[in-house]
């Protein structure tokens, strides 16, 4: 995901780009990435920086924290990133202060950028802490194991599921 800045329009330019998903190496346990990454953006030049902006595309599979099942987790995020050029520390720099705090901040070396981590930080943190296989996900008998949205057992329950989790897993989904 290598861009040479020379080849950049100065007036910008639009880009599309499917990147495959062995790419990334986001193959963990309880983290797979099931599809190539689509990006979608606009490449805009200021000066020697670089504001890289997108619609970023893919899906993963990961592991449901209450019962441990695997589910597809589809990842639809915005890509913003603000290219800086690597300077000397002793160096004045004399970079453009952007205000915008949700850009993130990368340096870019020997005249072009590569989008590869920005890109996999974005996917990776655009999983939730706690990511349920659905928002009444039933999860795991506490004292025997069985996952309860299958099957039922006899042991004694008295705690239902935390349903401040469930209102945040709304909150979630109307954001999307
Ligand atoms: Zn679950
Ligand atoms: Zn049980």
């Amino acid at each position: 995901m290598i861009f040479e800045i020379d080849k950049i329009d100065e007036e910008g330019q639009s880009f599309e780009v499917l990147e495959s998903k062995q790419h990334f190496h986001i193959d963990s346990p309880d983290c797979v990435l099931t599809e190539d990454v689509k990006i979608q953006g606009r490449l805009e030049k200021a000066g020697q920086e670089i504001l890289c902006q997108g619609l970023l595309e893919t899906s993963l599979r990961v592991t449901c924290t209450r019962c441990l099942v695997g589910f597809s987790f589809p990842v639809r995020s915005k890509l913003n990133v603000h290219f800086t050029p690597q300077t000397d520390n002793d160096k004045p720099g004399n970079e453009v202060e952007l205000t915008e705090l949700d850009f993130e901040q990368e340096v870019y070396e020997e005249d072009r950028i590569n989008l590869s981590s920005p890109v996999r930080d974005l996917i990776l943190l655009s999983l939730p802490q706690i990511r349920l296989c659905k928002k009444d996900c039933a999860g795991l008998c506490s004292q025997c194991g069985i996952n309860l949205n299958e099957k039922h057992c006899d042991c004694n329950k008295e705690e239902p599921c935390d349903p401040r989790l469930a209102v945040l897993q709304e909150l979630k989904d109307k954001l999307k």
